[in-house]
């Protein structure tokens, strides 16, 4: 589903939001769960773009929603991967997963553990550091945005008029919010990312979870931040 030119929302992929970015390659922003692969490929060849090759798949943190699908998107386009610093040890292995911030979420990890889905590891081709530019649509700059996870990243690109958050900001209901709680590292630092954002200049948010929000998506944020104060 195209959000606006050249942004593609994945369809029939559930609970998280896989982005898709068209020019003269295709960049990835999340890649969902383990499993998710086929759909995006799918997706690619539905657009008749199976020619264009899919360069780069950008993760925006190291939560298994967003990063399980990588390694078998990377294994079959042969796509670089690009992360966060603080967050590649997770997305690579390198580092088991942190524990959850409840105490009834770990005690739920614990005993479903062998069970659940797991994130293959993927290597991390490259780093993304904040004010980082990436050639993407006509120009996106790399955000830095903790607290959900301690690399979370946002991309802006400031010529659409659009920012592509991640979970760094929460869209229930088509009401913005924090990300949640129990599933979020460090909730002062998610609401100091959140300030950092609302300053920005965007009217269109792509989300991780529930629905784009195109026009007056940045009016919502200051709103928000606003309410937070
Ligand atoms: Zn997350
Ligand atoms: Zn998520």
């Amino acid at each position: 589903m195209e959000i606006i030119p050249n942004v593609h929302l994945v369809p029939g992929v559930r609970g998280v939001n896989i982005y898709l970015l068209v020019g003269s390659d295709l960049t990835l922003v999340d890649a969902g769960m383990p499993g998710h692969d086929s759909a995006i490929l799918g997706y690619i060849d539905s657009l008749g773009l199976a020619g264009a090759k899919l360069t780069r798949i950008v993760i925006t943190h190291h939560h298994l929603d967003h990063v399980g699908g990588a390694a078998a998107v990377k294994q079959r386009a042969s796509s670089l991967l690009l992360a966060h610093p603080a967050d590649a040890p997770f997305i690579s292995g390198e580092q088991p997963p942190l524990p959850a911030q409840s105490t009834i979420l770990r005690m739920l990890f614990r005993l479903l553990g062998p069970v659940l889905p797991r994130a293959q590891p993927v290597p991390v081709d490259a780093t993304l550091q904040d004010g980082d530019h990436l050639d993407l649509l006509d120009g996106a700059t790399v955000l830095h945005v903790p607290g959900h996870s301690p690399g979370s990243i946002a991309l802006h690109f400031p010529s659409e008029r659009l920012l592509i958050c991640g979970d760094t900001i929460s869209n229930r209901g088509n009401r913005l919010g924090p990300p949640p709680k129990v599933f979020t590292a460090d909730m002062d630092q998610a609401i100091a990312s959140l300030r950092r954002m609302a300053e920005l200049d965007f009217d269109i948010l792509c989300p991780g979870h529930g629905a784009p929000v195109v026009g007056g998506a940045g009016e919502q944020l200051r709103a928000l931040v606003r309410q937070l104060a």
